[in-house]
């Protein structure tokens, strides 16, 4: 039985350069000067957000007043909170949002006091409302933050990405450091692996390669700055994204994970977190709205090809039916029990690099290898002697790393 009708291919539109204003309607709000169904919240001298009101106003009805914030009575609310439908005005909405995320962070465990945190900085919305929040917990939290931005070679978009991270390190006077794909992986930049896979038919694999290396890079720029703990600003709908992949295709080594908000380093690894995983993606744009802040969205050249793209769909409509539905899915996979003969092996360190590794290479090192080689379809397991036929079936794909 079909519950959902078939998955339409991505519009040609989502692959041109989006602005503030666009991520807001693809998340299904409305910037009311535009906005038909709820007048009452259309204020010409600034972008308000509708309220999610769905159905259009009948003729000759007049629309009802906002209501007063259900926080601080004084206030009109500016939104109603997508996950517990509360009324809001702007500025109760965003201490709650940092309240919630200093209560993640506590109650995690995440970050200890004296801790020095790399934020992983990409000049996207995540990262910049991480790093906000995470600079006015900071006093609180007894921690300091150094911002580690990751260059992966991709003409006409990291270029751009990275002038919003050096404004918000100059805004908020915190210490970047770029770290480079070219310089780390012996000249491979993003652009080159595209070439590379493009050869083979296989340039739908990039984010394969990226997440990957990124996470390595990640992990090179922390150690740079003397970091004890790297911070992400993947938030829920990117974990349910994942999960979802993850399912999809049967990668049981990265199910077998669990969800957690985080990994306390093993292998030597440094420790890593992700402080807005229990935010939602809608919240994190409202809260760079009412924060003004400065962040760049435009998409990736090769985010359309991505497998992401089809999980992300998907979810948006099973949002739409079921609007909890990003969090019910990482807390499903937190909770799987997988049969012992799912479970990947125990892992151990690369022969290469020594980072942590579940066969003789780490998923870096086999990766720039198969790409030396003039082999990428290898490097990612897609060949007839790739990794995949190496390693347990569980161990395969790589995506986004979390
Ligand atoms: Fe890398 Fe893919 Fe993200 Fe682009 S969309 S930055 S290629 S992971």
């Amino acid at each position: 039985m079909a519950l959902l009708p078939a998955t339409p291919q991505r519009p040609a539109a989502s692959r041109a350069a989006v602005g503030p204003a666009d991520t807001l309607r693809r998340l299904r709000c409305r910037p009311t000067p535009r906005c038909s169904r709820c007048p009452i919240w259309v204020r010409r001298e600034r972008p308000f957000l509708c309220l999610g009101l769905s159905r259009p106003l009948l003729p000759g009805t007049t629309a009802m007043p906002a209501p007063p914030c259900a926080s601080c009575h004084t206030a009109r609310a500016a939104l109603r909170r997508p996950r517990s439908g509360r009324a809001l005005c702007g500025a109760c909405f965003c201490a709650a949002f940092e309240a919630e995320v200093l209560h993640t962070v506590l109650a995690g465990r995440l970050l200890p006091p004296g801790a020095v945190v790399a934020v992983g900085a990409s000049g996207g919305k995540d990262s910049t409302v991480l790093a906000h929040v995470l600079r006015e917990l900071a006093p609180r939290l007894r921690i300091s933050l150094r911002l580690v931005a990751v260059d992966e070679g991709i003409g006409g978009y990291r270029d751009v990405a990275l002038a919003a991270v050096r404004r918000q390190a100059a805004r908020w006077d915190l210490p970047l450091t770029i770290v480079a794909y070219a310089d780390l992986f012996g000249g491979w930049t993003m652009d080159a692996v595209a070439r590379s896979t493009a050869g083979s038919g296989r340039s739908r694999n990039c984010c394969t390669f990226c997440g990957v290396l990124r996470r390595r890079a990640l992990e090179e720029g922390a150690r740079l700055v003397g970091a004890t703990h790297i911070v992400t600003g993947h938030n829920a709908d990117d974990m349910a994204e994942t999960v979802l992949m993850n399912f999809l295709r049967g990668d049981t080594a990265r199910l077998a994970r669990g969800g957690g908000l985080g990994s306390r380093g093993e292998g030597g690894a440094l420790p890593r977190c992700r402080p807005l995983q229990l935010a939602s993606q809608k919240e994190v744009v409202l809260y760079a709205h009412f924060r003004r802040l400065d962040y760049f969205s435009e998409e990736c050249v090769y985010a359309p090809e991505a497998f992401r793209g089809h999980a992300r769909d998907l979810l948006k409509r099973l949002e739409a039916a079921r609007p909890s539905v990003a969090l019910d899915l990482v807390h499903s996979a937190e909770c799987l029990a997988l049969a012992p003969a799912a479970l990947p092996p125990a892992p151990g360190a690369c022969s290469r690099c020594g980072a942590l590794a579940s066969r003789a290479l780490c998923q870096a090192c086999a990766l720039l290898d198969g790409l030396h080689r003039g082999r990428p379809r290898l490097a990612i397991g897609k060949g007839r002697r790739g990794l995949a036929e190496e390693g347990p079936p569980g161990a395969r794909g790589a995506g986004l790393a979390v």
